[in-house]
């Protein structure tokens, strides 16, 4: 007997699109690193995304990568949260590279990759606007690129990079990765030397990508999303790459009850389960489902993407989902399992839920 709710994972579909990216990023003289935050580092995921052409694996979480290093998946492994304090010695023990922004922390990893007789590479983050990660001016990052140039024996510095569309929503366009491009040559001049990797963003540079706007001098982007589930391109960025495959993630979930009932509350409305206020539009008594998945395994219901299309989301507690199935032509029936697309934040909770059981599909 299958335990629902499962999330399968399709290996293939994940290689196809590595390769599909990969190949397109090669063309532009760019190498991707594959991260694998978004669906809690499943190890045979990771390794298909290498095998598509990958040539880092990277995750925001050294659990992670400490994960696929005991797999002995044979790839460099990279953190892509700035390190805390408390993990360096694991952040130098379970990776080959990381980002950094502060003089300090390049201090300690200096400190643990000495004790550890390891050569340790580091990119450091500069801001282009977006407000998360990264210094904020080109000789603030020439003095840390300094620093670790002449005086941090046992780290490399291995290029700069950025991060866009992520806290202040700012799209990755040819104006600020040349400004990237831009303080990567000011630094180069100032160390005397060619710096390995200028890397410019993750997913969201490739739109960027394909209307020919990433300055040549980008050789690098750290991408999670454009490959391992492609529905936010069309989505969200009215972009489209031939040959990804959006259904690599399938989310599972069994009817526990069906019923007919008002599309209004009765009663004295108040807030919802999480405390939030909610808006219910009255269509009449229609016919429903409920699945037993709900916002302790995805986040927010509103992530899920019915495969059937005529069932409308209706909302979720922490347990149960609400479906609309009075448009559907299928006869759904109690035990019956509705199937989901997941956009990236249910990928990212149903992938770390103990709850939702994983099947891996080759
Ligand atoms: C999450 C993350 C990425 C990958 O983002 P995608 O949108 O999944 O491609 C790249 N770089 C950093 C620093 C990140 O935190």
């Amino acid at each position: 007997m299958e335990r629902y709710p499962i999330l399968e994972v399709n290996v293939n579909k994940i290689y196809n699109n590595a390769k599909v990216v990969t190949g397109l990023c090669k063309e532009n003289n760019i190498k991707v690193a594959g991260i694998i935050k978004g669906f809690g580092g499943i190890v045979p995921c990771a390794d298909a995304m290498v095998k598509g052409g990958c040539v880092q694996i990277g995750s925001s979480r050294i659990e992670q990568l400490k994960q696929i290093k005991k797999a002995e998946i044979d790839i460099p492994l990279m953190l892509i949260r700035i390190p805390m304090k408390n993990e360096i010695k694991d952040v130098v023990k379970y990776s080959d590279i990381c980002l950094v922004s502060e003089r300090n922390t390049l201090s300690e990893l200096q400190k643990q990759a000495k004790k550890q007789n390891k050569l340790y590479k580091i990119i450091l983050m500069y801001d282009l606007g977006d407000l998360r990660e990264g210094v904020f001016s080109k000789d603030e990052l020439l003095e840390l690129a300094l620093y670790t140039e002449l005086e941090l024996s046992n780290l490399i510095l291995e290029g700069i990079g950025t991060n866009l569309t992520c806290y202040g929503s700012i799209a990755p366009t040819y104006e600020n990765l040349k400004e990237l491009s831009d303080v990567a040559e000011f630094v180069e001049q100032r160390i005397g030397r060619k710096l390995e990797i200028i890397s410019g963003g993750g997913t969201t540079t490739l739109p960027t990508l394909l209307q020919g706007f990433v300055p040549e001098k980008i050789n690098h982007l750290r991408i999670g999303e454009g490959i391992i589930n492609t529905q936010d391109l069309p989505l969200y960025w009215n972009s489209n790459i031939d040959g990804l495959d959006a259904d690599t993630f399938i989310l599972k979930a069994q009817i526990v009850e069906l019923n007919k009932k008002p599309t209004h509350p009765i009663g004295k409305i108040v807030v919802n389960a999480f405390g939030e206020t909610s808006f219910y539009e009255d269509k009449g008594i229609r016919k429903r489902a409920i699945v037993a998945l709900g916002n302790q395994d995805v986040g927010d219901s509103s992530k899920l993407i019915p495969k059937d299309k005529s069932i409308n989301v209706l909302g979720a507690s922490s347990d149960h989902t609400i479906l609309d199935i009075e448009d559907c032509e299928k006869d759904y029936k109690l035990g019956d399992i509705i199937e989901f697309n997941v956009l990236y934040p249910a990928m990212l909770f149903s992938s770390l839920s103990e709850y939702v059981h994983k099947k891996i599909i080759k």
